[in-house]
Order: C-alpha cells, then structure tokens, then sequence
C-alpha cells in the first residue's frame, strides 16, 4: 500500500494578500484588468508549486477566487439573478464584481448579492438567489482555464467544484413556493457538461464538494444524495470523482448512502468527525481522503501520533489518502513569513505550509520508513511535549476558579422584576429611551493617529490626549441630540476582539495570520493559546473618562465571552467551553472594576453568540448551556442596580431565544431594521421578559433613515412587547459610518421616540 497526500484546496489571497492590494487597486481603475490577471496566475502557480514542492500528490486547482467559491459556481451555471443584466456568454468582471460588490454606475444600479457565513467559519459566500422557473446554463469557463493553466505549467491537477446538493442548500428562493433544492433536475444537465469537458481535458480526479451533507438532514433530502453522486459520476466519464465533505462527520444513515454510491472516492473530516462503520470500509473499493491534520485551526499537530492514526486506518482501507480536515482557506498562509508570535509559542504553530509539511513527513513515514525523516520527528516530539508541560499555558488559579461555578455565580442577586423597579427608581429614563451600541466613526484621524501611535511616532501621552479629545466630541455630540443613554465612541479600540485579547493573559498575536473573511477583506485572528486571565483592567480609564465628562449615564462596554472566543483561534488541548469558562471569569472581574468605578450600566456585546452554533442540530443544547453559562458568569457580579445591557446584531432569534432569554441581560438591544418581520415572528410566540431595543435603522447604509419609518417599527414593536421595556437604538455600532450621515441618522431618531411619548 502506498498512503498518498490530497490537497483539497489552498488559501488564495496571497502570502501577503497580494490579491486583495490587486482587487482594491482594479476596483479603483488604478490597473488593469490584465494586471489582475497576472497577479492571480502568479498566485495560482505559486501554490501549486508549493504544493508539489511539498508532497502533495493530487494538486488541486479552481480553489482560486477572485471573489468567493460560490460566486464562482454562480457564474458557472449561469444563476446570473436578471438585475445584473448579464448577457454575454460567458460572465464579464464587470458582472461578477456587480454581483460580489454592488454596482453604481449609470447603465448599472444594482445592489450586491447577500452575504452570509460559510457553515461555521468566520468566511462569507454570497447567497446564490433562484426562481422559480429557474434556467441554467454553463456561463464560466473558470474550472476549465484553470485546469489547463495548470496543466501548461506542467500540473496535473484535481479540479474543485462546489457540488449541487450544496450550492442549491445554500441558495435562497424568490418566493416561498418551492425549495431550491427542487431544481436539482434542471441544474444537473448543467454539471454534466462541466464535468464531461473536464473528462476530455484528462482529468484524473475530480473533487466535488459537499459540505452540506455533514448537516442532519431530512428524509426526503437523504434519499436525493446517492441518485445525485450516480448521476455525476456517469457524467465524469473516465475521470473519477472524490466526494468531499468536512467542518463535521456524517451522520451515519448518510454516511452509507455516499458510500454505496457510485463515486471513487470519499473525503471525510477526521478532526471534527470519526468514520460511523470504519469496518464497512473494508471491502468497498473506494478511495478514502482522511482529514487528518486541522484545517481550521494553527497548531502543530502531533506527527508521532497522527503516523500511528493513519496506521490503523491502513488496516481498514487500501486506497487510503491523507488530507487537512478542510479546505485550508481558514488558516493562514505560512508560518515562515511570521515576525511577530515569540518564539516560544511559534514551535506549536502551524500554517497552511506547515500542514502539506506535516502530511509530507507522515507519508515519507508510512511508505519508505522513520530513517530519512528522523530529525522532523524528534523535533516535533519535542514541541509538542514543550507545549503540554509549558509555563506560558498553565495557570492552576484560572483553571481552579472555572471550576467550581456555584448558583451564585451564575445569577444575579434579584430576579428582573426586582431589579428592574431598583433601575427605574434610579434612572428615571423617559418612556422609549434612546441609545446606541457603542462605537462611533473611525474616521481616519482616529486610524492615522493609532497607526503613528503603534510606530512610536506619537507619545503614549499625545496619543491619549487625542483620543480624550474624541470622546469629549462625541459626549458633546450625543448630549447636543439628546440621546437619553450615551456611550464613549470606542475610539481607542482597533477590533472589538483585539482591544480584550492585547490585554488579557493567554493571548497573542500574529504578523501573518491573514485568514480571508469575505472577497479582498482578511481578519487576523488572536491565538489563544493559554488560559486566559486579566492582570488589570482593561476598559475603566476610559469609560471613567467619559463618565466625568457628563451627567448623563454613559454605558461601559465590553465584549463578551463567546465573541471573544468565536473570533479568535482558539487553543485545542481543552474543550472550547474550558477557555470560554476562561474569558468569562476575565470579563466578570471587568464588570466589577467598572462598576466600583462608578458604572453604572455595562453592555456585554455577544454578537457571536449565534453563530457558534454547532452544524448539528443534535449539539446545539450543550453548545448553549455553556454559552449561556459564560455570559452569566461575565454578567451576574453585577449589583442590582447596575444594568446589563448586551447586543447582537442579527434578528434570526427563533431557534435560540430560549437561551437569549437565560442570560437575563437587563437589556438587548438586536439588529431588525434589514429583517423587520423575523424578529417580531420570534416576539409574537416568545415573550421576551426583559427590555428590548430593537434595532430602528440600518447602520451599514449611509442612506439617513425615515422618521415614520422608524416610528412604525417602535409601534409594531410595542404590540408585542410593553412599551416601558422598549428602548429605541440604531442596529449596531457606527464605526463605519461618517459623522454627517450619523448626527442626522441619531437626530431623526431621537425625534421619532420622542413624538412616540407624547402620543397614546
Ligand atoms: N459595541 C460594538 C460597536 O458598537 C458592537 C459591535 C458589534 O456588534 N459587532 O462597535
Ligand atoms: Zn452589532
């Protein structure tokens, strides 16, 4: 047997986002469309070199982007929605950027697709939209230029397509009277064509991707996968497919459809998943990927031990590939680029690079024997064992304390009817009070000063004068339009992650670690890499600051646990709750200082809250429990008389407002203005028992919103819910706004809840 290495898909963005400077540069006509070009043939090559360089015997091609993987599939097969006005035969740049970005120019004036995230990572796709009767028609040629420049460059490759049964999931309809997936017969005609062309160009293998199929499924859907995978394969001729799935094992009644399909080959997420029947896989004649090494994460994995994995899975299956667990878009490119991370931490890492490295060295040892490879192997035993036994990660106090977390630690002294009179009596807000989430425009002065600040250009003592300058502007601001409860502006934030992580324990922070978040934007994700913990506080110079400025209340503002943890890498030697468990306690100790510092309303931002959930329906429940738990442990230090206020910015609470419910924050305040109806479905079934501010316009628009507008969706919103605990705020911080549209924006809305009182 000889074990072989299955890339199945690598970062695209560029060491050093060489395609995002390119994208950003043709998109202001600053070059051409030929420059672009070239800059992503020499990403393209790149990659592919690295990847031969290293081991890998199926390359693989079309996992390049110039935007996202599903806008690509769009074009593919032609589901160009009619407003883009597409014609030609084959989708034009201008199309496709119109699509991904939205277009304003005078023949075209369209709105970009939505945008939504990718499974359970921090990427977002643009959401295909289908109609009824929709046609399809093959309108790229991407997959196939692609294969053949490759093939020129002397790579022979393994092309990716994203599969039909998820892109039709992932879709959305026109009008709610059929599923997307209804239109799988008019779509596969379409694939046939894509893969019967990738046949005649040689194509060996052929990867077709299907994420969707780790979700639990229904019925009805589980009885379409087989006759779906039957289908392709047929079409694919003499070229052989590799089903790939990941992000979550299969759910075994699917499991076994996939494998007594007709595909040659089956990929399978080995970090997140086990195999249901690893037995059954003994006499089927199937090639099988296992995904061995996280794609989804950074860290070294232990090379000695996945050798001895791959090992016992060789008993079981005789065409055995190994693989990252995912497509490796979600980690960065490569740790050799790296400047920042000490050089303590840095031996546990692992980029995209390091991977293919990793997977190398666990093939040379499986086919040919330890003797060439012995001094990788001993070096990576022996930081892997410098890791578990290191001072840096361990603090006894912090583990100690996540452990014993007693009733009184997860609630408040007095339950919300009592605390809400204490509030009342104490804040004498007026009906409908007005607020907003927190930050204010980052306009550039506020970005070019902390860029000079982090180069040493500007003092700690002037940059600090500048941003004190800001705050009293925007204290001024809010107190000028009469908002009830103000806020600082977070001008001396970056990220609302990054601020907490730079001052917490266990945190550190890369110069490299760009991960593509949507189209040419990348994030940088911290590392949390040991427990977590809070050597002082963190945001009380600043909203005492601002509290002596006024004698309005100003709102401290933190950024909750989970949030924290959802945007960050997070460590993967003790369960996410441990660290989660971790971060709360931090923020707990945050919310007191606060409050001693006389504070007297707190808003824990949980934004991510929702999107940790599981893929699997059957986890949500202890997903939430321990959310739940973290939020309360941040929050319930809290005296009666300071109130909770806590923020998300979605409106899709259906399946989780039980849990929204038990983090008994006083207030919420929740994105609805984009998604009017979804959030008063959710109120019509639920009672929400505390106080809501329901989002009353769209911050991501500069478009200065309606007054009656405004005033409409404040009334619809106190049929449903008591209008004494409705507060009326925008949907979500400012931060990207400019101050002319934000002063008028807040000035309507202070009048809209202010006409709200006085009328019946
Ligand atoms: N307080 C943060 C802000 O206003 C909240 C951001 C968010 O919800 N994403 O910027
Ligand atoms: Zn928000």
């Amino acid at each position: 047997m000889t074990i072989k290495v299955n890339c199945i898909g690598y970062p695209r963005i560029g060491p050093k986002r060489e395609l995002k400077n390119a994208l950003e540069k043709y998109w202001k006509s600053e070059i051409s469309e030929g420059d672009l070009l070239k800059c992503a043939s020499e990403l393209k090559k790149n990659n592919w070199q690295t990847q031969k360089d290293n081991g890998v015997d199926y390359i693989c091609s079309n996992d390049f982007s110039f935007y996202d993987q599903v806008l690509d599939t769009i074009c593919l097969v032609g589901s160009i929605p009619e407003r883009y006005k597409h014609k030609d035969h084959e989708v034009s740049f201008k199309t496709y950027f119109a699509m991904a970005r939205g277009s304003q120019t005078k023949d075209l004036d369209v709105p970009a697709l939505e945008m939504t995230k990718w499974f359970d990572t921090n990427y977002h796709y643009l959401v295909p939209e289908f109609s009824k009767n929709q046609k399809f028609k093959l309108s790229s040629n991407k997959p196939f230029d692609e294969f053949d420049e490759a093939k020129k460059l002397g790579f022979n490759t393994k092309p990716i397509i994203l599969g039909p049964l998820t892109f039709l999931s992932l879709g959305k309809t026109t009008d709610e009277t059929f599923k997307s997936i209804d239109l799988l017969d008019n779509l596969l005609p379409v694939y046939a064509e894509i893969l019967s062309v990738l046949n005649k160009k040689g194509a060996e293998w052929i990867q077709i991707d299907e994420p969707i199929l780790v979700k639990n499924q229904n019925a009805d859907f589980t009885k379409l996968i087989k006759k779906t995978l039957n289908q392709l394969k047929k079409f694919a001729g003499s070229s052989k497919i590799i089903l790939t799935t990941y992000f979550e094992k299969l759910d075994s009644e699917i499991e076994k459809e996939i494998l007594e399909s007709d595909v040659d080959g089956i990929h399978l997420d080995l970090i997140r998943g086990k195999i249901s029947n690893i037995n059954s896989l003994r006499d089927i004649n199937k090639t099988i990927s296992i995904g061995i090494i996280d794609g989804r994460n950074i860290w070294k994995s232990d090379v000695n031990k996945k050798i001895e994995q791959v090992l016992e899975y060789s008993k079981f299956i005789k065409n055995l590939w190994i693989s990252s667990s995912c497509p490796l878009l979600h980690t960065p490119y490569d740790l050799g680029l790296e400047t920042k991370v000490p050089e303590k931490i840095r031996k546990w890492l692992s980029f995209s690079k390091q991977k293919l490295i990793e997977l190398n060295h666990i093939k040379i040892s499986l086919n040919k024997g330890n003797n060439e490879i012995k001094n990788y192997l001993d070096e990576n035993k022996k930081d892997i064992a410098s890791r578990v036994t290191s001072e840096l990660i361990h603090d006894d106090k912090v583990k100690q304390r996540a452990k014993n977390i007693t009733t009184q630690i997860l609630n408040r002294k007095s339950n919300f009817i009592k605390r809400s009179e204490i509030q009342t009596n104490l804040f004498k807000l007026p009906l409908y009070p007005t607020t907003t989430i927190g930050s204010f425009p980052q306009t550039s002065d506020v970005r070019n000063a902390r860029a000079k600040f982090k180069k040493n250009e500007l003092s700690l003592k002037e940059y600090e004068d500048f941003l004190k300058t800001k705050t009293i502007d925007a204290i001024k601001k809010q107190e000028q339009i009469d908002i009830d409860v103000i806020v600082h502006g977070e001008f001396e934030r970056n990220d609302m992650v990054e601020y907490f992580g730079e001052q917490l324990k266990g945190f550190t922070f890369t110069s490299s670690g760009w991960v593509q978040s949507y189209g040419s934007r990348c994030v940088k994700p911290p590392i949390i890499f040991g427990d977590v913990s809070r050597p002082e506080s963190m945001t009380v110079q600043w909203s005492k600051f601002a509290q002596e400025q006024t004698n309005k209340i100003v709102k401290g503002m933190l950024t909750g646990p989970i949030t924290i943890l959802q945007w960050s890498f997070v460590r993967d030697d003790q369960p996410r709750k441990d660290t989660a468990l971790q971060i709360a306690f931090a923020i707990r100790d945050e919310v007191e200082d606060l409050e001693k510092n006389g504070i007297n309303m707190i808003q824990i931002d949980e934004p991510a809250l929702r999107e940790g959930l599981p893929l699997k329906k059957n986890d949500w429940k202890q997903y939430l429990d321990w959310a739940v738990k973290a939020f309360q442990i941040s929050a319930a230090v809290a005296k009666d008389e300071t109130q909770i206020h806590t923020h998300m910015c979605y409106a899709e609470f259906e399946d989780i407002i039980d849990a929204i419910a038990a983090l008994d924050a006083d207030v919420i305040s929740i994105e609805t203005s984009r998604s009017r109806m979804e959030l008063l479905k959710t109120f019509e079934k639920f009672k929400y028992p505390n106080e809501v501010g329901p989002g009353v316009y769209d911050i991501h628009s500069p478009r200065v919103p309606n007054k009656n507008e405004m005033k409409e969706l404040i009334q619809k919103a106190s049929k449903l819910i008591d209008k004494k605990r409705i507060w009326v705020n925008p949907d979500c911080g400012l931060k990207t706004r400019g101050w002319p549209e934000t002063i008028a924006a807040l000035e309507t809305m202070v009048q809209a809840a202010k006409e709200l009182r006085t009328e019946k």
